[in-house]
């Protein structure tokens, strides 16, 4: 159900409206690259749809959300380029290894307006021309999965024996959050409910959770953060996301970080964030890969130790050992302790970025 703060949803409109009409006739790309693992492949291919009808809409979209930036909005890629791209790509992996073609249209498959019904129902007969490709992973907002259940389901039937995996965005299970925060234009019951419906299908779902939004200090979006992945958890999510924010161009949160009243996370509290679940849910697969991460729009700490502090985060996903004492990686850690323990007024008014 659609729920809004007029307020926010106004800026974030008048931002999106002001930089899209900046970037228009910027040529849309097609991006794509093969990664080997020891043990499976993964493809990951970017297509400039038409772009997310919730950022394209009257409400302006997420206001962290910059990837419309990136789409076609008039799909100027012809489907026939688009499906040679993934067919060739699937040409170019056909081992025995495990294959994972992942589609990222920075908005949602299962909405038409934004993946013509043509080019998906030719992905999926691609599959299932590519029988080496053994998991089909796409993203979705959780409305077209309520409403188009019947071609999520037609399409785990057609690309079978190969696996469906949809990606949802939830963010936060807090619906005022959401709501003020976000921008998201959604519930978190949409949120419960999609996963309902994907796991009567029988289709593998991961949750997305974007961390600190606009308006949250550091440490309420931490804790806001542990809530909503114990959330997702209890609803049957299959893989957890944790995706720092970044800044991205014609957002709520660059106007916002322009002016100096925005920062992204600092990556203690995304290692901290990281740790935490893994204690708690050791059995549950995170994926955590910040974007833009050690670079000022970008998940940092103090610029010295962010390398560091990126390589001990995707050493404790893989079950690495990282040392429990945080201060002997860098002093900063101080710092960013201070914030999250000091009262909460006085980081409202305090300059995040002096304090780094
Ligand atoms: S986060 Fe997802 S739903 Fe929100 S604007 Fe971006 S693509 Fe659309
Ligand atoms: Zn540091």
């Amino acid at each position: 159900m659609l729920s809004i703060n007029q307020l926010v949803a106004t800026k974030v409109l008048q931002l999106r409206h002001e930089h899209l009409k900046k970037i228009t006739g910027k040529e849309p790309k097609l991006w794509s690259e093969i990664t080997e693992f020891d043990e499976y492949t993964i493809i990951t291919i970017v297509i400039p749809t038409r772009g997310c009808s919730w950022a394209l809409s009257e409400y302006g979209g997420c206001s962290v959300c910059g990837y419309v930036n990136d789409s076609s909005r008039d799909l100027s890629i012809p489907i026939p380029t688009i499906l040679s791209e993934i067919e060739t790509l699937l040409i170019k992996t056909e081992t025995d290894r495990y294959v994972i073609l992942k589609i990222f249209n920075s908005g949602s498959f299962f909405d038409e307006s934004d993946v013509p019904r043509n080019l998906r129902e030719n992905i999926t007969k691609l599959i299932q021309k590519y029988p080496h490709c053994s998991q089909l992973s796409v993203e979705s907002r959780s409305e077209y999965v309520i409403n188009y259940s019947n071609i999520i389901e037609a399409t785990k039937k057609a690309i079978k024996p190969a696996i469906l995996e949809v990606g949802i965005g939830l963010e936060s299970s807090n619906n005022s959050i959401l709501r003020d925060c976000w921008n998201k234009g959604m519930r978190v019951s949409d949120y419960e409910q999609a996963v309902h419906i994907l796991r009567k299908i029988g289709v593998k779902i991961k949750t997305y959770i974007f961390v600190k939004p606009p308006f949250l200090t550091e440490y309420e979006a931490i804790i806001d953060s542990i809530s909503t992945i114990d959330h997702a958890i209890s609803q049957g999510t299959d893989l957890i996301s944790i995706n720092p924010c970044s800044v991205q161009n014609g957002t709520l949160a660059h106007y916002l970080f322009k002016k100096d009243r925005y920062q992204p996370p600092w990556l203690w509290s995304i290692l901290f964030l990281v740790s935490t679940t893994k204690k708690k849910y050791p059995q549950i697969k995170l994926i955590c890969e910040p974007t833009a991460g050690g670079k000022p729009r970008g998940t940092h700490n103090c610029g010295e130790c962010d390398k560091k502090v990126l390589r001990y985060i995707k050493d404790m996903i893989d079950n690495q050992p990282v040392p429990s004492d945080y201060s002997k990686i860098c002093t900063c850690v101080v710092r960013w302790h201070t914030l999250i323990t000091s009262p909460i007024e006085l980081f409202r008014t305090t300059k995040l970025s002096k304090l780094r």
